[in-house]
Parts: structure tokens; C-alpha cells; sequence
């Protein structure tokens, strides 16, 4: 599909996400895994009163993949998936709590403060990834879809193929500079401590990868 612009309150907060100077950009790990996390637990719901879906506790779990050499690290999920439909309305869009909350009752601060204390979600990717591209499966659906984007200029979704229902959101992590070093996010014991740090509240498994080279 052609490019699509994102609406302007969302390009607004992407752009400060893009050339944000926080120093702890590391919460974007916090706000993928918490949500792969909440696509778990909406699969789980579902089980618990859809007769024909059983929630087999093994087969759900977040799983990080960091490949150093191509500057690539991967989150992926075993949870509820997105609909091309999905893709659009939730990533193409500010819809949701977190991102509310932020511009509603937060226009005149800055941004340091605002980060720490709000759910940033899913645009926070670009504060370490020059490129995001997610890929799902909704719990129900044949099809697999495609969502890409470098940032503010747009994005665009595709169909693709997806085996499993569930979603894969690779971060292209972006190159170090004078002032920034982004290579930690490609670290396996820099990603642990972030994940100890945020995230040991998580109910589900986190598998770790890395592709060594
Ligand atoms: P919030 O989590 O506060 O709703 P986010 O920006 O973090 O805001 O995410 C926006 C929406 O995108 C989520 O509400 C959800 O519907 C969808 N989403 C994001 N990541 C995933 C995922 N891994 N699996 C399924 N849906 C997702
Ligand atoms: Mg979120």
C-alpha cells in the first residue's frame, strides 16, 4: 500500500520521541514488553470463556532476539495479535491511555518528566530505532499483516506470512553518535538488567536470543 501520514497529535509525540535527548530511553523495552504482555492476558481472558481456545500456559511467552552484526533487536509475542484493521488504529493512531494522559495534562512541561511517569507506548521504539516494523497474526484471522515505518514521515502495511498468531516488532537500532551510544540495546547483559529492572513483574516467560557474531 502507498504511504500513509500519521495523524498530527501522534506525528507530534512521534517527533519528540524521535529527537528526544531522555536520558533513559532504555523504558522502551518497558513499553513493548508490558505490551506484548497485555496481548497475552487478552488471549488468556478469551480462553477462560471461549470454550474452543485453551490457554495452554507453555505456548505464551515474550521472546527477545538481538542480532548485534545487522543491529536488530526483536520482541515477539505469543499474544491476541493485530488485524490489518488493528494495525492501523492502534499504531497509526494515539488512542490509548498512556498517550492520552500525555497530551492532555502535559503540553506546557517538558519532556523529561512526563516519560518517567506515563506509559509512553509503542512510539517510544523511535527513540532508539530509526525503524520499526511489526508483524501480526490476530488470534482468528488468516492473514498476517505488515506494519513499517521510519518515523515520522508515515507508515505503510502490507500483507505478509505469519505462521503463528501472535506479533514481531523488530527495532532497526540506531547507529551511535558523538553524543549517544545506542549499541547497548543490542547487548545481552545490558537487555537483561533493563528487563530486571522493569519488567520482573511480568507474568509471562521472557526467552532471551542473541545471535552472536
Ligand atoms: P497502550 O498500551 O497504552 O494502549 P501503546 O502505544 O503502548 O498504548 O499501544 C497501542 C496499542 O497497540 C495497544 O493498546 C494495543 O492495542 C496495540 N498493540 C501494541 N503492541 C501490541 C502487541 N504486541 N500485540 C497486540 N497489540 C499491540
Ligand atoms: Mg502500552
Amino acid at each position: 500500500m502507498a504511504k500513509k501520514q500519521f495523524k498530527a497529535e501522534s506525528k507530534r509525540l512521534l517527533e519528540m520521541m524521535i529527537n528526544s535527548i531522555y536520558s533513559q530511553k532504555e523504558i522502551f523495552l518497558r513499553e513493548l514488553i508490558s505490551n506484548a504482555s497485555d496481548a497475552i492476558d487478552k488471549i488468556y481472558y478469551k480462553a477462560l470463556t471461549d470454550e474452543a481456545l485453551t490457554f495452554d500456559k507453555d505456548s505464551y511467552y515474550i521472546k527477545i532476539e538481538a542480532d548485534k552484526e545487522n543491529r536488530l533487536l526483536k520482541i515477539s509475542d505469543t499474544g491476541i495479535g493485530m488485524t490489518k484493521e488493528d494495525l492501523e488504529n492502534n499504531l497509526g493512531t494515539i488512542a490509548k491511555s498512556g498517550s492520552l494522559a500525555f497530551k492532555n495534562e502535559n503540553e506546557a512541561k517538558d519532556g523529561h518528566d512526563i516519560i518517567g511517569q506515563f506509559g509512553v507506548g509503542f512510539y517510544s521504539a523511535f527513540m532508539v530505532a530509526d525503524e520499526v516494523t511489526v508483524i501480526s497474526k490476530a488470534l482468528g484471522s488468516e492473514e498476517a499483516y505488515k506494519w513499517e515505518s521510519k518515523g515520522a514521515d508515515g507508515y505503510k502495511i502490507d500483507p505478509c506470512e505469519k505462521e503463528s498468531v501472535g506479533t514481531e516488532i523488530t527495532l532497526k537500532i540506531k547507529e551511535n553518535t558523538e553524543d549517544e551510544q545506542f549499541d547497548e540495546y543490542l547487548d545481552e547483559y545490558r537487555l537483561k538488567a533493563i528487563i530486571k529492572k522493569y519488567s520482573d513483574f511480568i507474568r509471562y516467560p521472557i526467552k532471551m536470543d542473541m545471535t552472536s557474531s
